[in-house]
């Protein structure tokens, strides 16, 4: 029988959750056809469509296994939803993997890797003697956040907000960050959300390594200076590994005819506008982005959601079925409508980034399309919204200089002329010409990290997986 070397995934609930980790298998049983790799899957509610649809393509050596729903709890934070879902679960999970491990023939776990919201298993792979993975989906510069976060919580006294701080921190290895672009989660330092938060970050470090979604060329200080301090022990190995993106396909059909529209376009003419999957812009700052669109004259592509006034509003939950296209100013669609198209709520958002008409992307920079722009190699202009975005806002525009960011007014609303001032800028003007260059490097580096014989994140990947096949089971 066939040396099979056995992994065990666990994502927490959500398809953003769950689409990294299996990216994530993916590449890992590609590159090494003898791998297996079991995901079992937390979650809440029951399960989204889109995580069932994306679920059946899966290759045959991985194998999901899925855990009884939680119910929806209506929690006043998404990152608590998704924690309370995980520890639920928990009692399952050990059941799971002692049921795995006691299976005849498939006795040994080589290794199990989680989710960030999932660090609790790491105290069931502990009590199983598994050696045990985290596996943050993000930039090498937010985690090294989140391992320095229990020595910056020890030493700002408790009654001060990081948001306050006068100067930036100094993350070692990183751009300098003002607390007010740190996660919304660590903005109220008496709450549960944090409390929560800080708690990961100190497990964090309990992990035998912990695999990034990165590569050495993109972020080199910070992975630098995060190998040296596992070097002295004081935190766990890094891998780079990165970058890992959805391929895109299945469900991503252009129903809406934009890829035609784009078609017709001239070579990098078109900004691509999306706020990822679930950003969400208030009404006063939707009118903003319209009118300081139609003002810049320059071509769009537009993904609109309904608005409001929380911005992770339809996060975890897609199930507004309000026209989105109802919510713009009155004769936007008709004044514009040489120059943009308008999608309501979702794109083929790889396709648009590879097209060639493509030239811009305003993102709320989530990591992935942060990733797909880099892969592409899209200029980007910086609008983030919540979670970790503005941490990466300041890596894309102050560390590597490839996004315009806008300032907003003291309420945080970006006016129509400085998005048309941008707008312009990035499309069009000397500086949008600069970011363009350097771009162009970032994405021959992403290309060449992947590279099978010798890119930096498949050698690390290959490094992992020999240590992991020296404790393989059968299958
Ligand atoms: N995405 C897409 N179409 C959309 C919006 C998002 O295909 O209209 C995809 C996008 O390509 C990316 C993911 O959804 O892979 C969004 O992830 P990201 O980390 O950027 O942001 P999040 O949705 O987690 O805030």
């Amino acid at each position: 029988m066939a040396k099979t070397t056995h992994i065990v995934v666990i994502p927490s609930a959500g398809f953003s959750h769950l689409v990294p980790i299996i990216e994530l298998s993916k590449r890992l049983v590609h590159l090494h056809p003898d791998f297996h790799v079991t995901c079992i899957i937390p979650s809440l509610g029951s399960l989204s469509s889109s995580s069932k649809s994306y679920l059946q393509t899966l290759p045959p050596n991985i194998n999901p296994i899925f855990l009884p729903p939680v119910p929806i709890n209506n929690m006043p934070h998404f990152g608590l939803q998704i924690q309370h879902t995980v520890t639920l679960s928990l009692p399952h999970i050990r059941e799971t993997l002692k049921s795995l491990m006691s299976s005849s023939n498939n006795n040994v776990i080589a290794a199990l890797i989680a989710d960030t919201f999932a660090v609790e298993v790491l105290d069931i792979a502990s009590e199983l003697n598994i050696s045990s993975y985290m596996y943050v989906p993000l930039s090498a510069m937010v985690l090294s956040f989140y391992l320095y976060l229990p020595k910056l919580d020890y030493e700002i006294v408790s009654s001060s907000e990081f948001r306050d701080l006068q100067d930036p921190i100094e993350i070692p290895g990183c751009v300098p960050v003002h607390g007010r672009d740190l996660s919304d989660s660590v903005h109220d330092r008496s709450s549960v959300v944090y409390k929560q938060y800080l708690e990961r970050c100190r497990r964090l470090s309990l992990a035998d390594g912990v695999l990034v979604n990165s590569f050495t060329e993109l972020e080199a200080q910070t992975i630098k200076a995060l190998q040296e301090e596992a070097k002295e022990k004081k935190q766990p190995r890094i891998y780079p590994v990165g970058p890992i993106l959805h391929s895109g396909s299945g469900s991503d059909e252009d129903r809406s005819g934009c890829l035609n529209w784009l078609n017709n376009q001239q070579p990098r003419s078109v900004l691509y506008v999306s706020f990822g999957s679930g950003g969400t812009l208030s009404q006063e700052q939707l009118n903003e982005l319209a009118f300081g669109l139609e003002l810049s004259r320059e071509r769009f592509l537009w993904v609109v959601r309904p608005p409001s006034n929380n911005p992770s509003a339809a996060y975890l939950d897609n199930s507004n079925e309000q026209n989105p296209l109802d919510f713009l100013p009155e004769g936007f669609l008709e004044r514009t409508k040489e120059k943009g198209f308008v999608i309501p709520s979702w794109a083929p958002q790889i396709q648009i980034l590879s097209h060639s008409s493509t030239g811009g992307f305003l993102s709320h920079c989530g990591w992935n399309s942060v990733l797909e722009s880099v892969q592409n190699g899209v200029p980007l202009m910086a609008w983030p919204l919540f979670a970790e975005q503005r941490t990466n806002a300041v890596l894309l525009t102050d560390g590597l200089k490839v996004a315009l960011r806008p300032k907003g007014d003291e309420n945080g609303i970006v006016g129509r002329e400085e998005i048309a001032e941008l707008v312009k800028s990035l499309m069009k003007g000397e500086e949008g010409n600069e970011i363009r260059k350097r771009m162009s490097v970032l994405r021959d580096a992403s290309a060449n990290a992947l590279k099978e014989e010798d890119g930096s994140s498949t050698e690390t990947l290959l490094q992992l997986a020999l240590q992991w096949k020296d404790l393989g089971g059968k299958i």
